[in-house]
């Protein structure tokens, strides 16, 4: 058997531990004799699963006792509009951050249900840079901020949390969730794509302060309403019962492997590997403004983009897969979420060394 180093920005790698162990567990997990994908969702064996991994999730990331976890379906997508049908509370305006692409998708769903406001827009520099607070309009009577605090396809990523003073702080954390420390307390609602750095697709983990609960727009379907999750403990009908089982393997490998204070060190290791080969080269560009260069999400560009075909096709044939730029960008781009090994980095890095010597 061999693994590739698989850079895809999602689904993206899983660590081959958490593989081993589902394949151990397939056919009968802790002799109950099933799979975990035959399993009731509301039998005691599946709710024992379940239970670990928001235990477990809660420890990684030190959530507050005051918020639920909801381990939900839809994508992050479908929190584009869960946000604004929940959190409005009869407002008409919400804040929105614009840094690019995901920031994009939020906002024009946003519009359906509410005016809104941006906050700041890096669009003028083609999304690559966080706005300086200087230049931020915040509304004090906005029901919410959103922001992107890792954009996956333009590879920028805020520096820190904005400060937004008492309106709720909504992130949309698909593609940077777990990959270092954060400070729960200072958000209203966190909500993940599963795909990107916590486990299989299917899954969406939303964490929100329990007071933006229950205020749901006159109308919201059941299935959109928090509430209805929270009060269910996420079973308010069939959740994706094997994503949410692979989510917490993910989880306590990660609490084995130190936590998010270990991944956060590999991860700035890793991001700060690649920049750097990036940076020494004359060959290979990347665009984005140094302070706000995401540790997830690395584009870059070749001089000659005639090689870009190239380059796949021998990066291929190493092993070294999925490293084709969104098509909106073009180029390239090395998704290096926490289940990349850093010699999946070291032998990208050997690999653009010896095409730039062969080629540039
Ligand atoms: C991948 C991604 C999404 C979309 O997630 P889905 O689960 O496919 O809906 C949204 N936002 C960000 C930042 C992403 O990286």
């Amino acid at each position: 058997m061999s693994r590739a180093f698989n850079f895809s920005a999602g689904p993206a790698m899983l660590p081959a531990e958490v593989l081993e162990q589902a394949r151990e567990e397939m056919l009968d997990w802790h002799g109950s004799g099933m799979s975990v994908m035959e399993m009731s969702h509301r039998g005691k064996q599946f709710m024992s699963i379940a239970e670990q991994a928001e235990a477990d999730l809660r420890e990684l990331m030190k959530i507050p006792a005051e918020y639920k976890v909801l381990f939900l379906q839809g994508g992050a997508s479908i929190q584009f509009a869960m946000v604004p049908l929940n959190l409005l509370g009869g407002k008409s305006n919400a804040d929105y951050f614009n840094t690019g692409s995901w920031s994009k998708k939020a906002i024009a769903e946003a519009k359906k249900f509410c005016e809104v406001d941006l906050v700041a827009s890096s669009e003028a520099d083609k999304f690559t840079s966080v706005p300086l607070q200087s230049e931020w309009q915040l509304n004090p009577d906005a029901a919410y901020v959103h922001y992107t605090p890792n954009e996956t396809i333009g590879g920028v990523e805020f520096p820190s949390i904005p400060d937004v003073g008492d309106v709720p702080l909504v992130a949309d954390m698909s593609s940077t969730i777990l990959s270092r420390p954060i400070d729960v307390s200072k958000f209203g609602v966190i909500y993940a794509g599963a795909q990107k750095n916590i486990g299989p697709a299917g899954l969406t983990v939303v964490i929100v302060r329990e007071d933006l609960i229950g205020g749901a727009a006159p109308g919201t379907p059941a299935m959109l309403d928090y509430r209805t999750h929270a009060e269910s403990g996420s079973m308010y009908n069939t959740p994706p019962t094997y994503s949410w089982y692979l989510a917490g393997l993910v989880f306590q490998w990660l609490k084995r492997n130190g936590g998010l204070e270990a991944a956060a060190e590999r991860n700035k290791r890793k991001a700060e590997m690649l920049y750097a080969a990036i940076d020494q080269s004359v060959f290979y560009a990347n665009p984005v403004d140094h302070s706000c260069r995401s540790w997830m999400n690395v584009p870059f560009t070749l001089a000659n983009p005639g090689l870009d075909k190239t380059f796949l096709a021998e990066a291929d044939a190493m092993q070294l897969v999925t490293l084709k730029g969104h098509r909106s960008v073009g180029g390239m781009r090395a998704s290096i979420y926490n289940a990349m090994p850093e010699e999946g980095v070291k032998a990208l890095i050997g690999f653009m060394l010896g095409f730039e010597k062969r080629y540039a």
